[in-house]
């Protein structure tokens, strides 16, 4: 009898960005977290995994930041791969190879996105047939923006972010992301927010209604002045240059501009597509940041590009 091996063709995943149009942040809770009101929108930006059949368990990374990001088990992805393996009683032997766009700790969940994405491409590679609820039980253990991007769209997260609801988002939103030098880490924003609130009385976020209209209506000049978040102030008090980041981008015509996530990577809001390639070009040359790209959102959660062929 001649017993033939099949070793399944890689896959390749795509893993979105995401930037918080909406951040309310309550009181440091007793466990440590705060609890979190927020409206999520997936942008273009992404990171692409390739997943392939391997004797072990490894992780390589290139591109945006590659060098800040560990390969061991302290990535992500690696603890993604372990625990849908686990769910699924097999051994984790891939290669994940990461190409990041995303920029590294700069506020828009490059880690999670990647975490999501190993589940996706997993799912697939091991021919598992996980629904994508019980994908985002997995998602939800590994870290709590991890449901967000693999569930995509614009979403309302509650919780720690991690409980979504879908929010009807009409039309396509351009964006102009300005990429800082380094990194800043998401529990030290935390930890300044909370400091900023002992010593005085930072203004807070109300409820993000408004703001569910503007993007039900799909019209970017409602949007904008309804952008907001709640870990700004942290992040320019730890990063003061960020002020002249966003006075920038407003400056060169985005309809508005914020710190994205924990920062440091501001966010524009622009008026239309060429509007975001022209406001992209003037802040390149404006000397406030390292790079500069455009996006577009809601774009969908992570997800299969293609089986590479052998
Ligand atoms: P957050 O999701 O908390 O907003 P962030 O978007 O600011 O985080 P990430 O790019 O997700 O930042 O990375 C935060 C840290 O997580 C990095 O400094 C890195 O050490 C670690 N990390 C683990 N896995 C990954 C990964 N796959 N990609 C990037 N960073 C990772």
């Amino acid at each position: 009898m001649i017993v033939l091996s099949v070793v399944p063709s890689p896959v390749v995943v795509r893993a979105p960005s995401k930037v918080n149009l909406h951040l309310g942040v309550g009181d440091l809770r007793a466990d440590g977290y705060h609890d979190l009101t927020t409206v999520f929108q997936a942008l273009s930006l992404s990171d692409d995994l390739r997943l392939a059949p391997a004797a072990s368990l490894t992780v390589r990374v290139t591109g945006e930041g590659a060098a800040q990001v560990p390969t061991d088990r302290t990535n992500l992805v690696w603890q993604a791969a372990v625990a849908l393996a686990h769910l699924a009683g097999r051994a984790p032997l891939v290669e994940i190879a990461i190409a990041k766009g995303i920029p590294v700790a700069g506020g828009m969940a490059g880690g999670s996105a990647d975490a999501a994405a190993a589940l996706v491409g997993l799912n697939e590679l091991w021919d598992l047939g996980l629904g994508r609820d019980e994908l985002a039980s997995v998602a939800a253990e590994l870290g709590s923006d991890v449901p967000f991007a693999l569930h995509g769209g614009t979403a309302l997260g509650t919780g720690r972010g991690e409980q979504l609801l879908p929010v009807l988002s009409r039309n396509t939103f351009h964006w102009v992301l300005a990429l800082a030098k380094d990194g800043l880490s998401t529990p030290s924003v935390f930890r300044e927010l909370d400091r900023l609130r002992e010593e005085g009385d930072p203004p807070r976020l109300g409820d993000p209604q408004k703001l569910l209209q503007a993007l039900a209506a799909g019209d970017p000049h409602a949007l904008a002045p309804l952008l907001g978040n709640d870990l700004q102030a942290a992040a320019l008090s730890l990063k003061p240059e960020l002020r002249r980041t966003l006075r920038a981008g407003v400056g060169a015509g985005a309809l508005a501009g914020l710190v994205s996530g924990s920062g440091p990577t501001c966010a524009f809001l622009c008026e239309t597509e060429q509007a975001a390639i022209a406001v992209a070009a003037e802040l390149a040359g404006a000397g406030v940041c390292r790079s500069v790209r455009t996006a577009s959102g809601p774009v969908p959660g992570a997800r299969v590009l293609d089986h590479e062929a052998h």
